[in-house]
């Protein structure tokens, strides 16, 4: 296996970084992925003198650990980590060199403290954008803690164990042989799930905010940023800081960057807003709003924030087919991201419920991995672009259903098929198939504000042109409001608008 040149002389000035030497052990055999593994090995080990190589074994061939001489760190891949997990191997062997992570004080003492054996291994394919950073987050935890292990393993190498576990949906995580998790998780997700939170009942001490906001995508990001630079003191409280960018591929649409990923414009949102005094709460979720002479904002974890003004921008979550097996194949046929998912249906048959516009990107993304797609619409007419609709027809492996519920998902312990009704005959038909992509778009996060605040018929905050809610002070952006639009660069001028309402607001109260 040869690096293209591109990518050697890139790594090779990764490695020039290295601050102490790295020892790898590999286990190989005398098959065809052994060899190509050992001449990736060899091609990395020939840029420093700082890495060494030796035979070992381990329990997968082949694989590899990367390790301090003398002291095994924990970390090992399984497979090549080529595509979008190369990076996870650069971060790993510049930080077993002894290059701090990027990570806060606060986590990596955090991580020193847990106490027992975890051993986790992380199922992903090369092609999801998702996987770099788990696995990255817990190769970190492994580099920190002797006591914590993970192994990153190639789905498509490691095609029976992974179908023996059958996994359809990366990144897939086990602990100690138990599933831990499926999909995108932070570390501090990670560490919150090992029940390692920081305290929160310091929140509840916080001095009031002059504006709180309430979700940290890029409606959140925007209005903070607008109101620190008003000299307001400003707090965001975030489930998850990013919002649906995290689970963006490529966005090409965000004025002035011809093209960007959707985890790292999060990452530069964060970085921007945490260059003003913004005080980011993240992995804390938000549950009840009271106002009194101050608005007070209730946490899961109990503690409660209080403010003047409050601008509300906790956007929306991909919306559920609800029917029998939707929830109980979750991650075992039923996906959501055909990004992530699509390559481990390679050659099989799948479904994409929604005829809209992401539900045929889907289809047309999914066509060129899968044996056979058929899209499932409800309407008797797809509602995707001219330009998208006649690219999937000019495709010879997809079918379109028009007019036809989904009924249920069928499977045994995964997906087998999938039954829906024709809405004009009632005739029913079922497909053999082995996974269902859900496209049918979103749901505004906004059940938690339930008799709070003025919504429309399917729960959006509806907001004026200054971003103010039907209560005076509680203002709104972003994908949870009626924007008759959800894009990025329009929930990032909401949260300016909302911003500056409120700046208004609280000068004239
Ligand atoms: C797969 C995909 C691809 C996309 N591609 C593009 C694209 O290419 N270009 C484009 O312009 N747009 C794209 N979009 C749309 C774009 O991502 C959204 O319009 C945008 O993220 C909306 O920003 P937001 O801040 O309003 O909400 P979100 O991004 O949804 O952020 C909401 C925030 O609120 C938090 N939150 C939710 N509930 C609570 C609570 N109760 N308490 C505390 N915090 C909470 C969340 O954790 C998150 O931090 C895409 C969306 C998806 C899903």
């Amino acid at each position: 296996m040869v690096l293209e040149a591109a990518i050697k002389n890139q790594l090779n000035q990764y490695l020039q970084l290295m601050e102490g030497n790295v020892q790898l052990k590999v286990s190989a055999g005398s098959d065809q992925l052994s060899k190509d593994l050992l001449a990736f090995i060899d091609e990395i080990a020939s840029l420093s003198s700082q890495i060494t190589v030796e035979k070992a074994s381990l329990p997968r061939t082949p694989s590899f650990s990367v390790n301090r001489p003398g002291e095994d760190t924990g970390i090992t891949f399984a497979g090549i980590p080529l595509g979008h997990e190369f990076t996870s191997l650069v971060l790993a062997l510049l930080q077993v060199s002894g290059r701090a992570p990027k990570v806060d004080q606060g986590v990596i003492d955090q991580i020193k403290k847990i106490s027992g054996e975890y051993h986790f291994e992380t199922y992903v394919s090369l092609s999801c954008h998702n996987c770099p950073d788990v696995i990255q987050a817990l190769n970190v935890m492994s580099l920190l803690n002797p006591n914590i292990s993970n192994t990153m393993i190639d789905g498509a190498s490691f095609k029976e164990e992974a179908e023996s576990k059958n996994i359809m949906a990366v990144p897939a995580v086990y602990l100690n042989g138990e599933f831990f998790n499926g999909g995108r998780i932070s570390l501090e997700e990670i560490l919150a799930k090992l029940g390692s939170a920081p305290d929160s009942s310091a929140l509840s001490n916080k001095d009031p905010f002059d504006v709180l906001v309430v979700g940290g995508g890029p409606s959140g990001a925007s209005a903070a940023i607008y109101t620190a630079r008003k000299g307001l003191r400003t707090g965001v409280v975030a489930e998850r800081f990013g919002g649906q960018i995290q689970e963006t591929l490529g966005i090409d649409n965000f004025i002035s960057v011809k093209h960007t990923e959707g985890p790292k414009l999060a990452a530069s949102l964060e970085e921007h807003v945490k260059d003003y005094d913004v005080d980011v709460m993240n992995l804390q979720r938000a549950k009840d709003i009271k106002k009194n002479d101050l608005f007070e904002v209730e946490l899961e974890s109990g503690a409660v924030l209080k403010s003047k003004a409050v601008i509300l921008s906790t956007g929306a979550r991909w919306r559920n087919v609800n029917v029998p097996g939707e929830q109980e194949f979750k991650n075992k046929g039923v996906a959501y991201c055909p990004h992530c998912d699509g390559p481990l249906f390679e050659g099989k048959d799948v479904a994409v419920i929604g005829g809209g516009n992401s539900g045929i990107e889907a289809a047309i993304d999914l066509a060129g991995i899968v044996k056979h797609v058929t899209v499932l619409e409800f309407m008797p007419e797809l509602k995707a672009d001219e330009v998208l609709q006649k690219r999937l027809y000019s495709l010879p492996n997809v079918t379109v259903l028009k007019n036809v519920q989904t009924k249920e998902i069928n499977g045994t312990d995964k997906v087998t098929g999938i039954t829906c009704v024709d809405r004009a005959t009632q005739d029913e038909t079922h497909i053999e198939l082995q996974g269902v992509f859900v496209q049918i778009g979103l749901v505004p996060n906004t059940d938690w504000l339930e008799g709070t605040v003025e919504r429309t018929r399917v729960g959006e905050i509806i907001v004026d042109k200054y971003g103010a809610t039907s209560v005076p002070g509680l203002y709104a952006a972003g994908d949870c409001t009626n924007s008759p639009y959800k894009q990025i660069i329009i929930s990032m001028g909401s949260g300016a608008t909302a911003a500056l309402g409120a700046f208004d607001y609280l000068i004239r109260n």
